[in-house]
């Protein structure tokens, strides 16, 4: 498809003898959002981690535009910029504001000129409703409201993909509308997105596809109807008992 940007083929990913990736296999196509779900310790933050390149894979491949991001003439800095990642802890800078949080990887990674790094960080910080907060410091903050300003500072780097590690998981139940209701307006705006959630809800109104993982292995993939209306592997039905 021509409009693949990453392919994942064969991945394995091995810690020491436990093998916690078997097979991966899998696509993203621009402007699709993925959603990952599976049971805690089924491998999604390592399959995210080695689409990413935090961790290397032990087999398989990972293209990008069709190119080995594992070959040893791959342009690897392009790449770190091209993926971005939400953590499930946010990792924002606490001696720096929200705003600085923003600009200043902009500027020290991107080279990007001081004056138009803050017109698109104020841009971004206003699309996720933290324009009121521009001058805070995180510790100010709810983790709802770090978590839209990091969402703010991943987007700001105009990146091809990001990936989300479980965005929401570790905040209040009442501030995740927010950084859903965030998420969902990134969606809307084209961009090409991989969510690890157990927000099965967002999963089904949000996403194009939906992989369910299950011990290091995709065990079903497909529409969010097809996986939540009719699952047809039993582990996927069991799991999805649980959100009913
Ligand atoms: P999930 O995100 O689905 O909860 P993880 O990808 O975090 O699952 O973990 C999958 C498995 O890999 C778990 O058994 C976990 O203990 C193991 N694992 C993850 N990271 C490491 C690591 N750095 N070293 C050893 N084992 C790891
Ligand atoms: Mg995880």
């Amino acid at each position: 498809m021509a409009d693949t940007i990453i392919e994942v083929k064969n991945l394995k990913k091995a810690f020491g003898t436990h093998e916690v990736l078997t097979d991966i296999n899998f696509d993203v196509h621009k402007g699709e959002v993925v959603s990952i779900i599976g049971r805690s310790g089924s491998g999604k933050s390592t399959l995210l981690r080695n689409i990413n390149l935090l961790e290397e894979p032990t087999g398989g491949d990972i293209l990008f535009h069709g190119k080995s991001v594992l070959s040893g003439d791959f342009d690897l800095p392009h790449y770190r910029a091209a993926v971005g990642m939400v953590f499930q802890q946010f990792n924002l800078f606490n001696n720096l504001t929200v705003l600085q949080n923003v600009v200043t990887p902009q500027t020290t990674v991107l080279k990007r000129d001081a004056a138009s790094a803050k017109t698109h960080a104020l841009e971004l910080l206003k699309q996720v409703g933290m324009d009121p907060f521009i001058n805070a410091k995180p510790d100010q903050l709810s983790g709802g409201q770090k978590q839209r300003v990091a969402i703010a500072r991943a987007v700001a780097m105009d990146p091809e993909v990001l990936l989300f590690d479980e965005p929401t998981s570790a905040l209040d139940p009442e501030m995740v509308d927010d950084v859903l209701n965030a998420m969902k307006a990134l969606a809307d705006t084209g961009l090409t997105m991989i969510v690890v959630t157990h927000e099965m809800q967002f999963a089904k109104d949000v996403s194009d596809r939906v992989v369910f993982m299950n011990e290091g292995v995709i065990a079903e993939a497909g529409t969010p109807a097809e996986i939540f209306d009719h699952p047809s592997e039993v582990v996927t039905q069991e799991f999805l008992k649980r959100y009913l």
